[in-house]
């Protein structure tokens, strides 16, 4: 296969492997073991003389294929599929870890992220100290001799923040750290955290890969030293696999990704000029725009805008609730990364775990609301914005 195709190339046809029937649609092989034909080839298999499969907790084809899929489109030399974002997660920082190993992360990090480094690490004896990831001097301050791993994501989820991947990677090469990267509000297309210097990338499948609010996977990326060394025993004996179904689901998700994150960045963006120019907006955070407050760094690291615009309104909940009450065809939810357009209120869902000050911290205030765009036609959406707007005071 080329490593030279364009993105849009590799997401149709990287890492299809076909059966005798020569198949057009990648096949789902819904099989939790293999056979062999001798005894003699079972035992090449477990000594790993002969490559193929053996139980489909640690490999099996079709997720294969999604993996093999991935890491061309990452540009990354190995992958390991699993359940949930949220096992990629725990398994990119769990694997590498050990009592009296301390992780530095970014405060601004998806809610359950940040518990895994916050409260579960904890519990093991892995020390974790969270920063405002947008000054690199905090990472550094935060530094110990026994710092391991630097874990973030950016843009950030809700406020948008962005961070200097190069800027960390450059720091943890200088203590011999790793740097993990979730990089689902990136997505793969506009931002490549490995080619900044980062060493292990982690996506919620779930979110734009699927993109089309189905089922629920993730994925780690790194070099084969990596996942040889850390990662590959913890998959295989603790068991995050993802099942062979979502697999498949995604694997038909991703061929359609630049299409819709296309539309969805074209939506966005339109729907973020609009909110900046009206009067019951406080502000908006849009990375593509020239007034997001990391404007230079977001030119030097990614690609393209985002699918997701963070905005606040004047009128605090009260006027945040009256919009998504009143939008026809956004609709509320928690997820992100759709085909159908979703809004949500952090301070209420997604964030309302947190502490008052952790909120402020992060700049989610009673008036912040995330918009992520679906692939529905762009006039329609800001329609509805622009008609659902009239129920809020300005
Ligand atoms: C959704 C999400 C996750 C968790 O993924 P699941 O598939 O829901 O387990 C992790 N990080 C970010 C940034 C996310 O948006």
């Amino acid at each position: 296969m080329s490593k030279n195709w364009r993105p849009a190339t590799q997401l149709v046809h990287g890492g299809t492997t076909r059966s005798q029937h020569g198949e057009t649609s990648e096949a789902i092989f819904l099989t939790q073991g293999f056979v062999y034909e001798t005894s003699e080839a079972a035992e090449a298999r477990f000594k790993g003389e002969t490559d193929g499969f053996i139980y489909a907790r640690y490999g099996s084809p079709t997720n294969d294929m999604f993996e093999k899929r991935m890491c061309m489109l990452e540009g990354a030399e190995d992958a390991r599929a699993t359940a949930s974002g949220m096992a990629a997660v725990s398994a990119a920082i769990l694997c590498q870890l050990k009592a009296g190993d301390h992780i530095v992360a970014a405060r601004a990090l998806f809610g359950s992220c940040r518990w895994v480094v916050e409260t579960l690490a904890p519990k093991y004896g892995i020390e974790c100290t969270l920063v405002d990831g947008r000054d690199l001097s905090n990472w550094e301050k935060a530094i110990q001799k026994n710092t391991k791993v630097f874990f973030l994501e950016s843009p950030t989820n809700p406020t948008l923040e962005v961070i200097d991947i190069a800027g960390v990677a450059k720091l943890a090469n200088q203590i011999g750290a790793k740097v993990v990267v979730d990089n689902v509000f990136a997505t793969p297309l506009f931002q490549k955290p490995l080619e900044l210097g980062a060493h292990i990338v982690v996506y919620s499948a779930t979110k734009h890969i699927d993109g089309q609010g189905r089922c629920l996977g993730g994925v780690v990326l790194s070099d084969k030293e990596w996942i040889n060394e850390h990662l590959h025993d913890y998959f295989r004996h603790t068991g995050p696999a993802m099942s062979p179904f979502n697999a498949w689901t995604l694997l038909k998700g991703i061929e359609t990704l630049p299409l819709r994150v296309r539309q969805q960045t074209e939506t966005a963006r339109r729907v973020a000029d609009f909110l900046a120019e009206q009067p019951q907006v406080a502000k908006v955070i849009y990375p593509g725009r020239k007034d997001h407050p990391q404007a230079d760094i977001i030119a030097k690291q990614m690609t393209g805008g985002s699918t997701l615009v963070a905005f606040e309104l004047k009128g605090g909940k009260d006027a945040a609730f009256a919009l998504q009450n009143a939008l026809e065809i956004v609709r509320i939810s928690n997820n992100l990364g759709d085909s159908k357009s979703l809004i949500t209120h952090p301070a209420t869902t997604t964030h309302k775990n947190l502490t008052d000050e952790a909120r402020e911290e992060l700049g989610i205030s009673a008036g912040t609301v995330r918009f992520s765009a679906g692939i529905e036609d762009s006039d329609d959406v800001v329609e509805d914005f622009a008609r659902a707007l009239r129920a809020v005071k300005a």
